[in-house]
């Protein structure tokens, strides 16, 4: 070990800790839960928060034009920026975890680098883009360039206001988005907790993502007549729901038999008229698959879609077919997914290869920028509810791995 080496502060996992709990202060829900939606006044005072913590931390602060906190360390030399970062928005509720930390050790490790290493050769940045709005990644993608320029005036909660009324009451510029749109991003890395329960299985505290899925998600609408439950005899049936039935279980058993990582789930389900004693009308459900390999998810989809077809068919039903989002996979970058690995392995911290089954910004920047995922231990695997915990020594090892990341990159 050289003697600067031997010099570097271990990160404090105390630090991480405390900066989770002020976060967890703005839109606090019960004992552990947060509930912090884009635009709503908790989540202007958390962002005001980390706005402040990167203005403490030397780092020049700019908000853009959604909202989005971009913390600059400017490089000794011209450049794309090595950005970090997350969300700090949630689910309603979420917890503590899901985005906040990914902010907060994007902030710690930006910090670790310059203290370890002074002014880096190239730009580094600690972003915050929030990304539960009414459509997913409203931050990211603004960054990106990827929102459509109606697109805040056509979107709408069911009665509530579009996103640009929401906008201008927090006084921002609906129209002022493209501006958000960047070209200065060089490689964007982010660390999210792993929403799920491999790293916990594996007893291991960190993860290094290879490839973050690809998923398609429908809207199916079987429809047949309605009639009496007790009078309309079952051979002279139009019925969508067992139609449903058979098109539901038959989705989720090809997901089981193809084996992990494919995944299918049926989420939601509407029934018209939703009588006790009515053979229905309508049957609309959700679909939601993924896999991050392309070819097996093609695989996958033509399973489902092919069930679907024949089920209908066969039962005599109508079926109407919505596609609402459909994302190929997005490999990480392998170079800096080798940067990741051998920055762990300098830091003595096994890291294990993992795909992310769930989306994140960084399939976003993905389109503009090399990028790559770390992922941290949840407890129990849970996320997206008030339980997900993360213990500030998992988050400490992670932000170690970034740190050592980013100065690998930027120094
Ligand atoms: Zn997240």
């Amino acid at each position: 070990m050289s003697e600067a080496a031997a010099a570097v502060q271990p990160i404090d996992p105390s630090a991480i800790q405390e900066m989770i709990e002020a976060l967890a202060h703005f839109g606090a829900w019960g004992e552990t839960g947060v509930s912090r939606l884009v635009y709503t006044p908790e989540w202007e005072a958390a962002q005001d928060r980390v706005a402040a913590w990167c203005a403490e931390a030397g780092l020049e602060v700019e908000r853009d034009a959604v909202g989005n906190v971009w913390g600059w360390l400017r490089g000794s030399e011209p450049g794309r920026a090595i950005v970090t970062g997350s969300h700090i928005d949630t689910q309603k509720p979420g917890g503590r975890f899901d985005g906040a930390l990914g902010v907060v050790a994007g902030l710690a490790a930006v910090r670790a680098v310059r203290e370890r290493h002074g002014t880096p050769r190239r730009t580094l940045c600690e972003e915050e883009a929030s990304r539960f709005a009414r459509t997913n990644f409203w931050g990211s993608r603004a960054a990106t360039g990827m929102i459509a320029p109606t697109e805040a005036d056509r979107m709408r909660a069911s009665d509530g206001p579009t996103m640009a009324e929401i906008m201008r009451d927090v006084g921002l510029d609906p129209e002022r988005i493209p501006d958000a749109a960047r070209d200065d991003l060089g490689a964007f890395v982010e660390l999210h907790i792993e929403q799920g329960p491999l790293l916990e299985a594996a007893g291991l505290a960190v993860g290094i993502v290879e490839t973050i899925t690809g998923y398609r998600q429908y809207w199916l609408e079987l429809r047949g007549s309605a009639n009496h439950a007790g009078t309309t005899p079952m051979d002279l049936r139009r019925d969508p729901m067992a139609g449903a039935a058979e098109i539901v279980s038959g989705v989720i058993d090809t997901a089981q038999r193809m084996g992990r990582p494919a995944v299918t789930t049926v989420g939601r389900m509407t029934v018209e008229p939703n009588g006790r004693a009515v053979v229905p009308e309508r049957v609309g459900f959700t679909v939601d698959a993924r896999h991050p390999d392309p070819a097996a998810l093609a695989t996958l989809l033509a399973r489902h879609e092919g069930r679907w077809t024949e089920v209908a068919e066969r039962r005599g039903l109508g079926l109407s077919v919505r596609v609402d989002s459909d994302r190929p996979p997005r490999p990480c970058d392998p170079d800096l997914v080798e940067t990741l690995a051998a920055s762990a392995a300098e830091a003595g911290l096994p890291a294990m290869r993992m795909t992310s089954g769930a989306v994140h910004d960084a399939m976003q920047f993905a389109t503009v920028c090399p990028v790559a995922m770390l992922f941290v231990r949840s407890r129990g695997g849970v996320s997206h509810s008030p339980e997900e915990y993360t213990s500030p020594e998992d988050a400490a090892a992670g932000v170690e791995i970034l740190a050592r990341a980013l100065a690998r990159l930027a120094t």
